[in-house]
Order: structure tokens, then C-alpha cells, then sequence
């Protein structure tokens, strides 16, 4: 194999590993990103169970100060009828306290009403309480193993950098412009085999001077049809 191609398949094996290594990183933001917004999601759920409970107790509470309201009035309307001594306003009054109680009884079935949705609540809210914590500590426990995963992506991109500095040692830069221009248009494979007398880049079969001038092993040969440079099996 010529030197130049063998010098290629060392460089090329080194910037597939890149890019690899850097698709995986690229990704990693966006992985941490979905955990957050799940850690945010069973928050959001638990604040909203809570939320709902918080409005159940400011709406006892108004309810019960209408409740007292009406009591005071009820209490009002009985001094005012041991006052009176017309028939007819004893009897107004009276018909006044019966509605002032028919509201209050209005007002208790509603207060009921509230406490049993409190009560149904409270089991929810516990439950939305535990599954929070535990996701959130599971989705930062993952959070923490992508953060890791980050850092080793990082080192391993700088070495095979390193390496990949050294691997361009001695090539020519014609054809180093000239390869990098296909792993960047040719799906990251500049140098492929020829199988069978076939281009594994296009799958396309070779003509038989290719072939020919191939196995002279005396220059680079590309394909006549995807523009690859070629080589025979090891
Ligand atoms: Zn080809």
C-alpha cells in the first residue's frame, strides 16, 4: 500500500473518532436539558396539587367569616324582635333570621364540600411530594453521569487531537486538501477500500484501468465515479 494512503487511513481513523466523540458531546447539553425539564415537570405538578390546596383554606376562611357575619345578624334580628311589639315586624324578622340560617346552612354544605377536597388532596399532594423528590434525585443523579461523561468526552477529544496533529506528519498538502475536502462531502469516508473491484464509497465496479493502475501501487488513484481515494484490502 502506498505510503501517502496508509498515511490517509491514519489520519482518516482519527478524525472518524472525532467526530464521533464530538456528536457525542454536542448531544450531551440537550440530554441534561430533558432531565431538568422532568425535574421541572413533577415540581410543577406538586406545586400545582398545593396551589389548589392553598385556595381550598383562603376559601374556608372567607366562608367562615360570611358564616359569622350571618350569626351576628341572626342575633341581631332575635334582640330586635324581644324590642318589638308589632306582630308584623316580629314576623318580618323572624322570616329574615329563617334566610339568614337557610344561607348559613348554604354556607356549611359548601364548607364540607372544601374539606372533603381538602382531605382527597392530601394523599395527592403527598404522593406528587415523593415522586419530586425521587425523580429529582434520580434525574440529578443522571445529570451527574452526563456532567462526568462530558469531561471524559472532552480529554479523549484533546488526545485524539493530539494524536491526530501527529498523524499529519509527512503527507503532502495538496492531497491533504484534497481528502479533507472529501471526508467532508464523502459522509466522512475520503479513503475506501476497492472490494472485488468495487468502490465501497459509491458500491460503483471500477474500470478495468483503475484496477490496474491501482494494483501498480505507484500513485494515488481516485474514483472515477464518487472522486474517493483508493485502496486495495490489507
Ligand atoms: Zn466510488
Amino acid at each position: 500500500m502506498l505510503e501517502e494512503i496508509e498515511k490517509l487511513l491514519a489520519l482518516q481513523d482519527r478524525d472518524q473518532k472525532l467526530r464521533t466523540l464530538r456528536l457525542e458531546l454536542q448531544a450531551v447539553p440537550n440530554e441534561v436539558a430533558s432531565k431538568q425539564k422532568l425535574i421541572a415537570d413533577s415540581a410543577a405538578r406538586l406545586e400545582l396539587a398545593r396551589t389548589r390546596a392553598k385556595a381550598i383554606e383562603v376559601e374556608k376562611k372567607s366562608l367562615q367569616i360570611d358564616a359569622a357575619a350571618k350569626r351576628d345578624q341572626i342575633s341581631r334580628y332575635k334582640t330586635q324582635q324581644l324590642q318589638t311589639r308589632k306582630n308584623e315586624e316580629y314576623t318580618a324578622l323572624s322570616h329574615e333570621i329563617s334566610n339568614a340560617e337557610k344561607i348559613i346552612s348554604g354556607i356549611e354544605d359548601k364548607e364540607l364540600a372544601l374539606m372533603e377536597e381538602a382531605d382527597s388532596l392530601a394523599p395527592k399532594i403527598a404522593a406528587a411530594d415523593k415522586i419530586h423528590a425521587d425523580e429529582k434525585a434520580r434525574m440529578e443523579g443522571q445529570i451527574g453521569l452526563l456532567r462526568e461523561k462530558e469531561g471524559n468526552l472532552k480529554k479523549r477529544i484533546e488526545e485524539v487531537q493530539q494524536s491526530r496533529a501527529a498523524a499529519l506528519e509527512g503527507i503532502d498538502e495538496e492531497l491533504l486538501e484534497r481528502y479533507d475536502r472529501l471526508f467532508e462531502t464523502k459522509n466522512a469516508r475520503a479513503v475506501v477500500s476497492v472490494e472485488h473491484d468495487v468502490c465501497t464509497g459509491c458500491h460503483m465496479k471500477i474500470t478495468a484501468q483503475t484496477s490496474l493502475a491501482l494494483r501498480s501501487d505507484k500513485s494515488v488513484i481516485s474514483c472515477p465515479q464518487c472522486g474517493r481515494l483508493l485502496h486495495l484490502p490489507a
